[in-house]
């Protein structure tokens, strides 16, 4: 699979190019990818499972729009991989992170060499914007000093299974709220002045996930960050064992889908591996 794919789009008489940036693979314990009933005693059990899920994509998302540059989610970087990277953190986080996952990353396949991939570079990011705190989603903020990074108030204030203690002392955190409401989202922000990219919350995965809507000539595009880890899982309403709330998961699944009945909308979710075809396609969820 190619690190990154670039496609052009319209919007109100702008062009606007998205890309795809691929920053290696991870991969999770079959029980945990696969379960019934979500929650952390299946991801405790799950430890002592022997078979591992296939490995899937860590996205990152550029966005150049008229009002700036956006990025969606850091990705994962090398650092993650060593052994000691979580070793200030508690133990059963530290035992998660080097036992219970699996990560594949070179240092060219960080978010930064990425960008040079497109033509762009870590300077050419106006604003980041993370759908979670997880790690495979603020990996890469040290390349990005002084950069705003966007959050919602609420994942913010929750942080599940985050850590900040390994966010860089340079990052700029820039908590918004979500004061308003869009479609079947009751929680929403406006994030350029011409309202056509907006931070909605999911919550489900984490208690505060949100996911990013770009709206086009065509329809909206979905930045679903991990609402559900593909597409597949979002029609069978398949859920890991690693998420937060599954009724919330459910309803905010059941709020994007209701949206995709009123018009197009091309979901694209953080390691999903039919992202690229679909975008390119113009695939939109039916
Ligand atoms: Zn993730």
């Amino acid at each position: 699979m190619p690190h990154v794919f670039s496609t052009e789009l319209r919007s109100y008489g702008n062009t606007l190019r998205v890309h795809g940036l691929s920053t290696g693979t991870l991969a999770l314990k079959d029980k945990v990818m696969n379960c019934t009933r979500p929650g952390n005693l299946r991801t405790l059990l799950s430890f002592v499972d022997k078979q591992w899920a296939d490995f899937m994509p860590v996205w990152t998302w550029v966005i150049e729009h008229p009002e700036g540059t956006f990025l969606i989610d850091t990705g994962n970087t090398v650092t993650m991989t060593e052994p000691d990277h979580y070793r200030g953190q508690d133990f059963l986080s530290r035992h998660y992170f080097t036992k219970e996952m699996r990560f594949r990353i070179e240092r060219e396949e960080e978010v930064d060499h990425l960008l040079e991939a497109v033509g762009l570079s870590a300077n050419s990011v106006d604003r980041i914007v993370l759908t979670h705190l997880h790690s495979d989603h603020t990996g890469g903020l040290g390349h990005f000093p002084g950069t705003p990074v966007i959050v919602s108030d609420h994942e913010w204030e929750t942080k599940d299974s985050a850590f900040p203690r390994l966010w860089p002392e340079a990052t700029q955190f820039d908590p918004v709220a979500l004061d308003g409401s869009f479609g079947p989202f009751p929680r929403a922000r406006y994030l350029t002045e011409a309202e056509d990219l907006i931070l909605v919350e999911t919550p489900g995965h984490t208690r505060g996930h949100c996911s990013v809507l770009l709206k086009t000539d065509d329809g909206l595009i979905c930045f679903a960050g991990d609402l559900v880890y593909d597409q597949e899982r979002l029609f069978k309403n398949s859920f890991s064992a690693t998420i937060q709330n599954e009724a919330d998961n459910r309803e905010s699944c059941r709020r994007l889908l209701r949206l995709a009945d009123e018009q197009p909308v091309i979901f694209l979710s953080s390691h999903d591996a039919g992202n690229a075809e679909r975008l390119n396609r113009r695939l939109a969820l039916k």
